[in-house]
């Protein structure tokens, strides 16, 4: 996936957020994938900080984080239509 568009659609999902926007769907998505993330210990000062590393829990290969800002990262629906996630990680 394209990082850029990525990043905008999380960006444009959290303001749809915060104008209490988002559809009922997305929030809910978005909630849960937050809850995984509050529990990682590669979220650092609200970041999936590349400076931390962890195992995918699907390959087991170790996985520096993604840099991305979580709070944006989670609201992102590109990601639900291509199943599967964009958690470094593969936590969701
Ligand atoms: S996106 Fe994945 S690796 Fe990054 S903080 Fe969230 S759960 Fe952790």
């Amino acid at each position: 996936m394209n990082k850029g568009k990525e990043i905008f659609d999380g960006f444009y999902h959290g303001l749809l957020g915060q104008l209490n926007l988002l559809s009922k769907e997305n929030r809910k998505l978005a909630l849960a994938r937050a809850a995984i993330c509050k529990q990682c210990p590669l979220l650092h000062k609200g970041r999936c900080s590349k400076h931390r590393s962890g195992k995918n829990i699907v390959t087991g290969v170790e996985t520096q984080g993604c840099n991305c800002f979580v709070a944006a990262k989670t609201m992102s629906n590109l990601r639900q239509i291509e199943n599967g996630g964009n958690c470094p990680l593969d936590k969701w």
